[in-house]
């Protein structure tokens, strides 16, 4: 039975700040209706390779999205792709990169923020590009797409966290505080989402060091959460899913044909 996906990628949130500072969604855990899983994201830890990675399961290595520089459209299947070639229906609140890889590039604000095409994998987008960018509009944005186009596929991509990180460092109060103020501003959602009957993934692109930045292979860079939120997730704390794998099994939930690497282990059905 497919059900309908929501992807929240956190920009920058580092593993072991999500399991210490996200209380609303440690406390879905302890309910039974959430897991966390802690994942290694692939390399290099940068910013637009990782959303590839999560979004048509490959590698920076085999993308070719192997820096930030690479402003090109993916030549990957998408998530967005398969659903939207099989009728569903996407949408996205992001940022302007996640245009720039599957629906146009390069990203012109006055034609690309506001989209709706039905004929590009992302139908209904709100993007923008200023990393400062509030996480609470941000999370407006896209309930306001969730509401308003009933999408089968909704990806939410917040910066904050990652913002917070380049400017005070990992080992910052600013950068925890980001990580606890979107685990509050989610805490608006989640309850009304899961009550929907969506399936809610929220995980991230990589972590941050006390460098204020990221790309290499420490802990606090490398590391990542992976909360599953929804009765299709079977909530076993001791399956270990990929990031390679993020795609297969939001596709598997949609109930789309793919051939993505996917992870039996999470899924409940
Ligand atoms: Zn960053």
């Amino acid at each position: 039975m497919p059900s309908k996906v929501i992807l929240v990628l956190i920009d920058g949130l580092a593993w072991q700040v999500a399991h210490d500072g996200m209380g609303y969604l440690q406390g879905l855990c302890e309910a039974g209706r959430a897991s966390l899983h802690c994942l290694d994201s692939a390399l290099p830890s940068l910013s637009r390779p990782l959303y590839e990675c999560i979004l048509t399961g490959a590698t920076p290595v085999e993308s070719g999205i192997v820096n930030n520089g690479v402003a090109r459209l993916s030549t990957q299947q998408s998530v967005f792709h398969l659903a939207r070639d099989a009728g569903l229906v996407t949408a996205a609140a992001a940022y302007h990169w996640i245009s720039e890889l599957y629906n146009r590039t390069p990203y012109l604000a006055v034609r690309d923020r506001f989209t709706d095409d039905a004929s590009l994998p992302i139908r209904h987008g709100v993007f923008y590009h200023d990393d400062s960018y509030p996480d609470e509009h941000l999370l407006l944005d896209a309930e306001m797409l969730r509401r308003r186009h009933d999408p089968d596929f909704l990806f939410i991509h917040p910066m904050n966290v990652d913002d917070a990180g380049h400017r005070h460092g990992y080992d910052s109060p600013q950068y925890r505080n980001a990580a606890r103020r979107i685990d509050t501003q989610l805490a608006t959602y989640l309850d009304v989402w899961m009550e929907l009957g969506y399936q809610v993934i929220v995980t991230s692109d990589h972590g941050m060091n006390n460098d204020k930045t990221h790309g290499g292979v420490l802990p606090e860079e490398r590391q990542v959460p992976l909360f599953a939120l929804g009765d299709r997730f079977r909530h076993d704390g001791a399956a270990a899913p990929l990031q390679t794998q993020i795609c297969g099994i939001v596709a598997d939930l949609l109930g789309l044909r793919h051939g993505k690497a996917n992870n039996r282990e999470i899924l409940a059905c």
